[in-house]
């Protein structure tokens, strides 16, 4: 959906002008973020008759991009969001986000001999917490109920 300025303003200050994932600031640059995803696709154009309509030049079928879940695109479903956690976020389902940065720890550990080495000698601990995204506290001081 396209957003007025003013929208955009209201999104940006939603928590506090933090990203809604990760509660860093947000400086100039930041996306105004689906929560739950939109999801776009693509389907052949079709007249009244359910038959296919042609392109004029090409004789191809004709598509048309077009949202799955078009009541995801709303104000209320848009948070604000740092560049890198909306592009890691992409169009992944909230739970499936999570899960991608719950298992970057173990990606870390198989793959990174920095991250193993700094881990050896103390410079990182491990605390398996559960990931929690900013919005999800924000306005409860941290405390869940
Ligand atoms: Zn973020």
């Amino acid at each position: 959906m396209k957003l007025t300025k003013l929208q955009r303003e209201e999104i940006r200050m939603k928590y506090g002008g933090r990203c809604a994932y990760c509660g860093c600031q947000l400086g100039q640059r930041w996306h105004a973020d689906h929560l739950i995803p939109i999801r776009r696709s693509e389907r052949f154009v079709r007249d009244e008759s359910k038959a296919y309509v042609l392109d004029k030049y090409t004789y191809k079928p004709l598509r048309e991009k077009y949202l799955v879940n078009p009541e995801a695109d709303c104000f209320e479903n848009m948070v604000p969001a740092c560049a890198s956690c909306n592009i890691l976020k992409n169009s992944l389902p909230l739970e499936s986000f999570r899960a991608t940065i719950a298992g970057f720890i173990t990606s870390l550990n198989r793959d990174s001999t920095q991250y193993k080495i700094a881990k050896r000698y103390g410079l990182i601990q491990e605390t398996k917490i559960e990931v929690k995204f900013y919005y999800e506290t924000y306005g409860n001081n941290g405390i869940t109920d």
